[in-house]
């Protein structure tokens, strides 16, 4: 759904060959404090152009334009994406709830909200870790969405009583949400607490010692979001042939069964191997990690001296002499480490060259 309005181009520049233009129209949000920029197109005498990107020049947001010729200083058309401004209102209006209740109740002070493109992210100043308190500020949250209060915007409100304050002039835009918030605020926000629609902590986790990070979503995004899961689920469905947690355990359980049979086979091939004072040395074997390591390990403990490289230049290196023969391939290039057995990666010339090199030992 589009909002059509006036507007005019004032002002084009070039920084480093993109092109971004400063629009006079004072109801197009520009992007900041948290809050993702409106998506719109501008309709001019050369053609329709998307934006939906800005960057302050000189303190002005300047709009993203995909166009290789410097668009004309004119009047134009903004054809504005109501349902994208609609969507981001909801999910600040939902943080001013959030945090005003956190605030009340608990003392939370928030920080560092931000407003991604498909869940919202805020920071709350505590060292608890009470996932019941979670549940109940959400609940809140939803009591006075239920309650359909007023989102009071005034452009010359008063500096007192307030949650945060974003600068240090006398009278600031100030939202109000009676009994609820009250804070500085240049954002866009819908008129009624009912219009949030509805309101989701997503994820809690602790940031660090002080703060907790909590991921939500309001409004029509929680239908995305569950729209988005269910496709995901069905997916998922359609390549496990039947329900995603019967087959992931059946699929774990295989996979353990063919680790177990790796290591029996691994071990029956070693014990094969006789003891030998001479260096065995495979090449290009599947670079499976764990298996070289418990091939070599194996010969090691049986008598055997083992050089094994993958098909991807690493190594595994074990047996009595290893540490002569790695300085050796050290010398010529091969890097690694550890002990008892040495890892490491060499160059594929190199894993050619290792029979003329051992012969030199
Ligand atoms: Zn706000």
């Amino acid at each position: 759904m589009q909002k059509t309005m006036q507007g005019e181009i004032i002002d084009v520049r070039f920084i480093e060959g993109q092109q971004w233009v400063a629009l006079k129209n004072d109801r197009l949000y520009p992007g900041g404090g948290g809050q993702p920029p409106d998506k719109a197109s501008i309709i001019t005498s050369i053609g329709t152009f998307p934006i939906h990107e800005t960057l302050l020049v000189e303190d002005r947001p300047f709009w993203k334009i995909d166009a290789p010729d410097p668009l004309p200083l004119e009047p134009v058309q903004i054809c504005m994406d109501a349902l994208w401004r609609w969507e981001i209102s909801q999910q600040h209006t939902a943080q001013h709830i959030l945090s005003g209740l956190a605030m009340q109740h608990y003392g939370w002070e928030s920080t560092g909200f931000t407003i991604f493109d498909d869940f919202s992210k805020i920071e709350l100043l505590t060292e608890e870790n009470n996932a019941h308190a979670w549940s109940k500020l959400e609940q809140a949250v939803q009591v006075s969405i239920m309650q359909d209060l007023p989102v009071i915007i005034h452009e010359h409100g008063s500096t007192e009583n307030l949650r945060k304050l974003l600068s240090c002039e006398d009278a600031i835009r100030v939202v109000e949400i009676e009994g609820v918030d009250r804070c500085g605020c240049g954002g866009t926000h819908v008129e009624k607490t009912s219009h949030v629609g509805g309101f989701s902590i997503l994820h809690w986790e602790r940031k660090n010692k002080a703060s907790v990070r909590i991921t939500f979503a309001a409004g029509i995004r929680l239908g995305k979001i569950a729209q988005q899961y269910t496709q995901w689920e069905h997916q998922l469905k359609k390549k496990l042939t039947g329900e995603v947690n019967d087959r992931v355990n059946d699929l774990l359980s295989q996979a353990q069964e063919h680790l177990k049979n790796e290591k029996k086979w691994i071990q029956q091939i070693a014990s094969h191997i006789p003891p030998s004072t001479s260096w065995i040395v495979l090449r290009d074997l599947p670079s499976i990690m764990p298996s070289l390591r418990l091939l070599a390990n194996t010969i090691q403990q049986n008598g055997g001296k083992v050089l094994l490289i993958s098909d991807n230049g690493q190594f595994v290196l074990a047996g009595e002499g290893s540490n002569e023969l790695f300085d050796l391939l050290k010398s010529h290039g091969a890097k690694g480490g550890g002990k008892p057995m040495i890892n490491g990666t060499m160059d594929p010339q190199l894993a050619d060259r290792i029979d003329t090199l051992i012969e030199k030992l």
